[in-house]
């Protein structure tokens, strides 16, 4: 079937790219892997977003956006892109294939213009234990996992605003949360290193990085090091959430449009990529801040760019 525009992901970005797209006129289709929202969607409280005075739930904000989308007439799926071909004038978007049906990955739409909006998922640390207590205390999400450490000592490695962020939401369960940072200065913003600093439940650990988790069925221990002495310490948490950085969702993307070095998604201002009629939106892109109201502007301008190279290359 042949689509106007196929938008590829269905956080901020591309739900507003479909908001725009469809509200045009324009036959569009999202295929999201999981759930809609993306990262906000698993965000306890968004606070930056503007029109929200009081502030909103990352769930709630995210599925107005979705309502908001679908009223103009926006179709979503859920699906997982394997591939993305271009050598004709339209192009083809073939998915993986359905392994709880057996069915080979030959799931195929066409469009006239794509609209690649597939965020970035969290960075692993990559350290002993960390695989093996992943879901048993192990944890990259503190909205989605937070409640099952009331009363209990958690831990929380990095020092961005996700990480210090989701270190203040982590006390409304945990008796103490400590927050281990590898320097002596956090990233976040002032407003929430400010907050995190002045909350009793909160410890940091400075200049010190994470080396080991132990435990038995659960987590029962974080092993750090001091970069600065070289000192190794031994934590008593139940809990470790991770938060150090993101990757791009570009992995079926390479050799399709540039990518730099972080393989993440080079475009011009207007949302451009290499390929014409292939743009993108979001935090996928190169430089982007990753904000939800600069993810928003994405979705937008890429989506009038669709519009306008369907006009210019279709009418
Ligand atoms: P980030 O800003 O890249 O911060 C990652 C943190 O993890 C940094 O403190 C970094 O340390 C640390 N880190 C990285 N690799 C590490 C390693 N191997 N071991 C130990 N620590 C490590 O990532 P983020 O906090 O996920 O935020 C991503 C983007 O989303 C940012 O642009 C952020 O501003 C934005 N964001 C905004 C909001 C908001 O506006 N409310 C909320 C969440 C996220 P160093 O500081 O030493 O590099």
């Amino acid at each position: 079937m042949l689509f106007d525009v196929i938008i590829i992901g269905g956080g901020p970005a591309g739900l507003t790219a479909g908001i725009y797209t469809s509200r045009a006129g324009l036959k569009s289709l999202l295929i999201e892997k999981g759930l809609s929202g993306g990262q906000v969607a698993t965000t306890e409280r968004v606070e930056n977003y503007p029109g929200f005075d009081e502030g909103v739930s990352g769930a709630g904000l995210s599925g107005k956006m979705e309502k908001q989308a679908t009223k103009f007439g926006l179709e979503i799926i859920q699906g997982s892109v394997r591939k993305i071909s271009f050598h004709e004038k339209t192009k083809k978007i073939t998915l993986v294939g359905d392994s709880s049906t057996q069915q080979e990955g030959n799931q195929e739409y066409e469009a006239k213009s794509v609209i690649l909006c597939t965020g970035a998922h969290p960075r692993i640390l990559g350290i002993e234990g960390e695989d093996k207590y992943r879901g048993r205390g192990v944890s990259y999400c503190a909205t989605c996992d937070g409640a099952f450490f009331k009363g209990e000592k958690v831990a929380v490695i990095g020092g961005g605003n996700s990480a210090v962020e989701e270190a203040l939401f982590l006390t409304k369960f945990a008796e103490t949360v400590h927050i281990i940072h590898r320097r002596d200065q956090l990233r976040a913003d002032k407003i929430i290193q400010e907050r995190a600093l002045s909350n009793s439940k909160i410890k940091l650990i400075w200049n010190s990085v994470a080396k080991k988790i132990e435990g038995n069925d659960s987590v029962k221990l974080l092993h750090l090091k001091n970069v600065k002495t070289s000192e190794e310490s031994v934590l008593d948490v139940q809990g470790v959430f991770i938060y150090v950085g993101y990757n791009p969702n570009t992995e079926f993307l390479k050799g399709v449009v540039d990518l730099d070095k972080d393989q993440y998604i080079t475009t011009d201002m207007m949302m451009s990529t290499s390929v014409p009629g292939i743009f993108a939106a979001g935090d996928v892109r190169a430089n982007s801040q990753k904000q939800i109201a600069i993810a928003v502007g994405d979705g937008a301008t890429a989506a009038i760019s669709a519009g306008k190279y369907i006009e210019e290359n279709f009418s």
